[in-house]
């Protein structure tokens, strides 16, 4: 057994990464305590703010099956073979994500899943959470990780080599090695928010197609809704937060009746408590925050949002911090100590996490803008023809990101760059067909094939 497998492991937040990590630990046989600020989520309702339900892709997919928990993740799972684009006129249509049976993703409640993980994680004996204790931050020099007892407010200290913190976006860990100028973090937050609204089951049915992701695009903002399995959707409304078409401007309910009469007519009647649930449900903030390095010799890791959040907009947050977990564990089969593996773990990643990051803030002006351009919609059949034909060359970057997980992110963006010139290139116009030996030629020459 490595050295590293001989150690205890402390993990800071038992949210989505922190959960996984600890049954992909366990199963090697190390000893792991997870500490987490919230109460037990098997018992206690979820706090309101952050993302009722995600979509599950083929990296988080790939993680979860190491992990051997798939036989519980499943049955929280709805698929969505598409985007369901929704017009201002009311008409509306599928533009599928891929074109084989399998390259659909998964809407998932985070919360379900949570519980699942932390269930799973505490099937092992020697996995133990603590529940309303919450992490205040590192001092590197005297090798502690800083704890408050919820309940009675106690602080107190625990050794902290190694500790790996998926404490999230506003990683308190995070936070207090920069103040400590141990990292450099950079976060670039967004200026549009997000609200969350229910759309709930009609006569105990879908109100609308089940098996879909939903997108009002309105050019510079967008209504989306995913599926939950009590047959509601968790609609989310993401908009600039300040001008004319912001979240400043539905000050009342009234404006707010106004505003969604005018831009999403269709959604209006799928709605019923809009005013109530946008006075009352949070305003969430987004951001993409950027840290170098993760980690701190053999004594701590960040990982998950903690050391890369991302916005939500390739449904890629969580899928990248299962895939983090998934690396770190492939690696502790090569590497013997903490320090090693850590560097090695940053080495693979932070790339990856810095492209999915980028091509992240470009999908919200796909999603939001260019869904309903008709020239995207042609590149977007053209692509596809291409990957049809040319299976080993050209595969669209919305699929490598979301279906391939033996293609890395870094991969993905840089063909993908290459594909989009190409497609560019190759783009017929209305009413012609591709020219498909000009094509075989281009791809022969800018594209080898994946893998080589
Ligand atoms: C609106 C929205 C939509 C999204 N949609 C998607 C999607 O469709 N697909 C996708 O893949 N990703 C999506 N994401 C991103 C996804 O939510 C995150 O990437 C994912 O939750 C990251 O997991 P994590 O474990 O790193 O962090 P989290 O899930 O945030 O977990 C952090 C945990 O740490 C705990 N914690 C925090 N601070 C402390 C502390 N000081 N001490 C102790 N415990 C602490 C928290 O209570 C929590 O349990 C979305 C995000 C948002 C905001």
């Amino acid at each position: 057994m490595s050295r590293a497998a001989e150690k205890q492991v402390n993990i800071i937040g038992a949210g989505l990464a922190g959960a996984l990590l600890a049954v992909l630990l366990a199963r090697r046989g190390l000893a792991v305590t997870l500490y987490e600020r919230r109460p037990d989520p098997r018992q206690a309702r979820p706090e309101r703010g952050r993302s009722i339900n995600l979509a599950l892709a083929a990296r988080g997919i790939h993680a979860l099956e190491r992990a051997g928990v798939m036989q519980r993740v499943r049955p929280l799972m709805i698929a969505m073979r598409g985007r369901m684009v929704h017009e201002r006129s009311g008409a509306s249509a599928l533009q599928p994500y891929g074109q084989r049976e399998h390259e659909v993703i998964y809407s998932v409640g985070r919360a379900d899943l949570n519980r699942v993980l932390i269930d799973e994680a505490l099937r092992h004996p020697n996995v133990t959470v603590r529940f309303n204790q919450q992490c205040t931050g590192v001092d590197a020099r005297l090798n502690q990780l800083r704890l408050r007892d919820a309940a009675s407010g106690a602080q107190y200290g625990l050794e902290l080599a190694p500790a790996i913190a998926t404490d999230g976006a506003g990683s308190a860990v995070r936070a207090s090695l920069a103040a400590d100028g141990l990292a450099t973090v950079r976060e670039q937050w967004l200026d549009h928010d997000y609200k969350e609204l229910t759309v709930p089951p009609v006569a105990g049915r879908p109100a609308l197609e089940a098996h879909a992701l939903h997108i009002w695009p309105r050019g510079g903002f967008m209504l989306i809704a995913l599926p939950n399995t009590d047959a509601s959707f968790t609609a989310t409304l993401f908009l600039a937060r300040a001008g004319a078409q912001g979240f400043a401007c539905l000050d009342g309910g009234a404006a707010v009746e106004r505003f969604f009469a005018e831009q999403f007519p269709d959604a209006v009647p799928l709605l019923p408590h809009l005013v109530e649930e946008f006075a009352q449900h949070p305003q969430g903030q987004l951001g993409t925050v950027h840290t170098a390095p993760w980690h701190l010799e053999g004594k701590v890791l960040l990982l998950g949002d903690a050391a890369h959040a991302i916005v939500p907009f390739h449904g890629q947050g969580m899928n990248a911090a299962f895939e983090d977990c998934r690396v770190l564990d492939e690696l502790l089969d090569r590497h013997q100590d903490w320090g090693t593996l850590f560097a090695e773990l940053e080495r693979a990643r932070r790339p990856n996490t810095e492209a999915i990051a980028q091509m992240a803030l470009e999908n919200y002006i796909e999603m939001r803008d260019t869904v309903l351009d008709a020239r995207f919609v042609r590149l977007k059949g053209l692509a596809m023809a291409l990957e049809r034909r040319f299976p080993e060359h050209f595969i669209p970057r919305y699929s490598m990101v979301m279906f391939h997980p033996e293609i890395t992110y870094a991969e993905a963006q840089r063909r993908g760059a290459v594909q989009a010139q190409l497609l560019d290139e190759l783009d017929p116009g209305e009413g012609t067909g591709p020219d498909l030996s000009r094509a075989e030629q281009l791809i022969r020459e800018r594209l080898p094939p994946i893998g080589c």
